[in-house]
């Protein structure tokens, strides 16, 4: 038995503790990313943590060829992509070409126009079909443990579900001016676009930052919250049966929308190329480089996240209205792996998605979203593996 990650970023770094955590399931564990030092920095963590060795490789994941080689010499049952997905879906491309499982944790952006959508996953769902291969998407937190949060609450308290709004609080302090938990152009990307949601039918636009509604959230409090599109709502629209609204809120302080209302103002989210003194240079991909490595932040990140799903429905003739959430706490994360909690909230539910896989608990041939396998085996090993969850009957 094998795994094969890629990607060593802030999510890869909990990929891979919690992998070792989980290496009687795993086996062979290997980590790979362009830059290998990177990869050797986490494997030193991980042994560190775990006592288990990881192998580290450098691949470029954008060379299908050169990955599937890759694949076909470490014969992974699966890999799980926690590089950004931005060229061509090359990983989803290798998976297909060396028959093997494939798990993401968001979905594929143009490097030149920030969709947000799924079309381009969904397109390879045939081409697993006949290869007799399960794709895995979105397994992260949002996407990803929300999904499944609605389905479970779909399956276990619900007859019919009619309203869906997915909350997103990050209350911790990391004491820098200005600074993203996760990847600054994904994370900045998704800020500055316009906001959307889905009612009656129908996708309605907002424009950035519009909609803005104070939610108390347990173990936390009440905090500004703004309206986002972001990614789940695409395929919970397809697959909770029944609703008529699903909105996404997100917190954020005054002190980071007024950075980022600056630095919009100043051309620097564009992401598009512009000259620069004879080259040709991305100001997003810039201030990426600007800005605190998302990494760093682990150590000196103090609070607490709390996502979840409030729903509003009916079971059996009775209005029912639930708030199911995890609480994650920046410190103990730090501890435990040498993260902070968005990539700790992210990296656990990849583990435990692959984790899934392999046991051949979830599977199936084609491309597969979150809500679309049973809740239960997920839902269980989130308590065992540090995102344990409740449900608040409000
Ligand atoms: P980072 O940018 O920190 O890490 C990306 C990693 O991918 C780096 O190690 C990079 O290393 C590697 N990489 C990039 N391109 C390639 C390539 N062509 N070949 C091989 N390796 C490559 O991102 P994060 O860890 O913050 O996020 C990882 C993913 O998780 C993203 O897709 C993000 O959108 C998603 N995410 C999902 C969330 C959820 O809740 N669902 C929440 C947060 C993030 P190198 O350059 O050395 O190759």
């Amino acid at each position: 038995m094998s795994v094969l990650q890629i990607g060593a970023g802030g999510v890869g770094g909990v990929v891979a503790h919690k992998l070792a955590m989980n290496a009687q399931t795993f086996g062979e564990i290997t980590l790979a990313s362009r830059t290998l030092s990177k990869c050797e920095e986490i494997a030193k963590s991980v042994k560190e943590k775990t006592g288990v060795t990881i192998k580290c490789r450098s691949v470029d994941a954008d060379d299908v060829q050169a990955l599937a080689e890759l694949i076909n010499e470490l014969k992974p049952k699966v890999v799980i992509n926690v590089a950004l997905p931005y060229q061509d879906l090359t990983i989803m491309q290798a998976c297909l070409k060396t028959k093997t499982h494939y798990l993401d944790t968001a979905n594929y952006e143009h490097p030149d126009t920030a969709k947000f959508e799924y079309k381009e996953q969904w397109a390879f769902d045939n081409a697993y079909k006949e290869a007799g291969i399960f794709a895995l998407l979105g397994s992260g937190f949002d996407p990803g443990v929300t999904n499944v949060f609605c389905s479970y609450a779909q399956k276990h308290y619900f007859d019919e579900i009619h309203s869906i709004d997915i909350l997103d609080c990050n209350a911790g302090d990391h004491g820098y001016p200005f600074a993203t938990n996760f990847n600054p152009e994904i994370n900045l990307r998704e800020v500055s676009s316009k906001g959307r949601y889905w009612e009656n039918g129908e996708w309605i636009e907002t424009n950035p930052m519009e909609i803005m509604q104070v939610w108390d959230y347990p173990e936390v409090g009440e905090k500004d919250s703004y309206l986002l599109y972001h990614e789940e709502l695409e395929s919970l629209v397809k697959n909770i049966k029944g609703l008529k609204r699903i909105r996404f809120f997100m917190t954020f302080s005054q002190n980071y929308l007024n950075h980022m209302r600056c630095l919009e103002n100043v051309g620097m989210l564009r992401i598009d190329e512009v000259q620069h003194n004879g080259s040709k240079i991305i100001p997003i991909q810039f201030l990426k480089t600007l800005l605190p490595d998302p990494a760093s932040l682990a150590g000196r990140t103090v609070g607490k996240t709390n996502i979840g799903c409030y729903i509003k429905g009916i079971k059996e003739g009775k209005e029912r209205t639930i708030y199911i959430y995890n609480v994650c706490d920046h410190q103990e994360c730090y501890k435990e792996v040498n993260s902070q909690a968005i990539s700790y909230t992210t990296g656990v539910p990849a583990m435990i998605g692959a984790k899934l896989i392999v046991e051949g608990k979830w599977g199936g041939a084609g491309v597969f979203n979150m809500e679309e396998l049973d809740p239960d085996p997920f839902m269980e090993e989130l308590n065992t593996q540090g995102l344990p969850w409740k449900v608040l009957e409000l």
